[in-house]
């Protein structure tokens, strides 16, 4: 008996799609979802009792592996002090202190309980700032499911407004302007045409919502630059990025590149709750004082800043910073890239592969790509393929191609020879 085909035949009876977020339903890539029972460290088991070594961390979040002994004493503590008391507490501080000091460009931050609240209630504040209406986003970055966001791009620049979802107005999305990925001349010529009405730009600094995509070195000038020059914000959502490519995210590394730079606001979340529903967005005081209580942009969260989630994430950023602690899971990550890309030859199978930190992407592509349409020539069938070729072998990486990987402190250097071992049979298959 097949638990997991069990499972998700009664779940599709209660549960749209049986899945309560989309991705999770193996549409993209075909069978059956694996219904996860427990974890711990690298590893996932599923309702079958099948052991699978996890290159998705709940999406980012577990960095630390699963069950971290030190992350789960803090929760347990803070759940017997209260589950939540919708009132200000000590914890709270202490998260963004933490916050502030790891991410040097944020003099305030303000707590929610998901990615998609932190990038709604920054496009909010940066409208509320700036008195604008207009924002940028870029083609396959994903910033959450708010409405305004929910926008697929048309090719060429004047497209405004196509919303990705039914259920979402032309009127709510026709400020939404979206470009192309890594095109500075394009974000260039909306500014030429549009700069005094945009509020901001929001972009996600490496877009692992089209598996990984670094945002180049002159396209994320052009944007720091034509904000700066327009009085609009430019928003870095580092819900995947933050403490994960490094302890002080994807903007620390840009930093190094561009003399001067930073974010006007920061979106963060996964990492930062530990696996708990966490997320913040920050920047400066002047800017985050525009909030309510203080300022006119309203925002709040009967659940925001929860004492448990705030425990576990208080306790996972500490974790983070002990030494060398990024240079190691940098260094795990690289083996595995590395290993999968040579596997992948050995088999005749071109494979580019990148990876920052603890996040990396591998294309069935001869080059990296660029942008979302470059992503989009990938083969899908063939993607596919190797998926389940991975599955059925016990390495669970992310059921779709556009999807980014994610490697913990807990993958040791077995569980990476194992996978690499596991991939030159799937690529065998494959060549066959
Ligand atoms: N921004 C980015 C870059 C993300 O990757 C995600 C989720 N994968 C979100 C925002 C939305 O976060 P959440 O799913 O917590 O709403």
């Amino acid at each position: 008996m097949d638990r997991n085909q069990e499972l998700f035949a009664r779940a599709q009876q209660s549960i749209p799609g049986g899945v309560n977020s989309p991705v999770r339903a193996f549409k993209a890539v075909g069978g059956t979802p694996a219904f996860i029972e427990k974890a711990q460290g690298a590893y996932l088991w599923d309702a079958n009792g099948q052991r699978y070594i996890d290159y998705i961390g709940s999406w980012g979040p577990m960095i630390l592996g699963h069950g971290h002994p030190e992350v789960l004493a803090a929760v347990e503590r803070a759940a017997r002090e209260g589950l939540s008391f919708g009132a200000p507490t000590e914890r709270e501080i202490e998260l963004a202190e933490e916050i502030l000091k790891l991410v040097p460009s944020m003099e305030m931050v303000r707590l929610v309980n998901s990615g998609t609240e932190a990038s709604m209630s920054a496009i909010r504040l940066a409208r509320g700032a700036t008195g604008r209406k207009k924002i940028v986003k870029f083609e396959g970055c994903y910033h959450g499911h708010a409405d305004a966001l929910l926008v697929k791009a048309g090719s060429g620049l004047a497209t405004f407004g196509h919303a990705t979802s039914a259920g979402v107005p032309e009127e709510v999305v026709q400020d939404t302007l979206v470009l192309e990925y890594n095109n500075p001349a394009q974000l260039e010529e909306a500014f030429a045409r549009h700069g005094s009405e945009i509020a901001c730009v929001i972009m996600e600094p490496i877009a692992g919502n089209m598996n990984f995509v670094r945002a180049s070195i002159p396209f994320m000038r052009a944007a720091r630059q034509l904000c700066s020059q327009s009085g609009a914000l430019l928003i870095i959502d580092e819900v995947m990025t933050g403490f994960r490519v490094a302890l002080g995210g994807a903007q620390s590394l840009y930093a190094q590149a561009i003399a001067g730079f930073a974010p006007d606001l920061t979106v963060l979340g996964k990492v930062i709750g530990g696996g708990m529903p966490l997320a913040a967005f920050g920047g400066p005081r002047h800017v985050m004082e525009q909030l309510a209580p203080q300022g006119p942009v309203y925002q709040a969260g009967t659940l925001s800043g929860n004492p448990v989630a705030t425990a576990c994430g208080l306790a996972t950023l500490r974790l983070i910073q002990a030494p060398e602690f990024h240079a190691r899971l940098a260094e795990r990550t690289r083996q595995l890239v590395e290993g999968l890309r040579q596997a992948a030859a050995d088999a005749g199978i071109t494979l580019s592969v990148d990876s920052e930190g603890g996040l990396f992407g591998f294309f069935l592509l001869p080059e990296l790509p660029q942008n979302y349409a470059e992503v989009m020539r990938s083969d899908s069938a063939r993607f596919n393929q190797l998926f389940h070729g991975l599955l059925r072998r016990g390495v669970y990486l992310a059921p779709a191609l556009y999807e980014a990987g994610f490697v913990s402190a807990a993958h040791t250097e077995q569980d990476i020879a194992a996978t690499i071992a596991a991939a030159r049979d799937a690529f065998a298959d494959m060549a066959a």
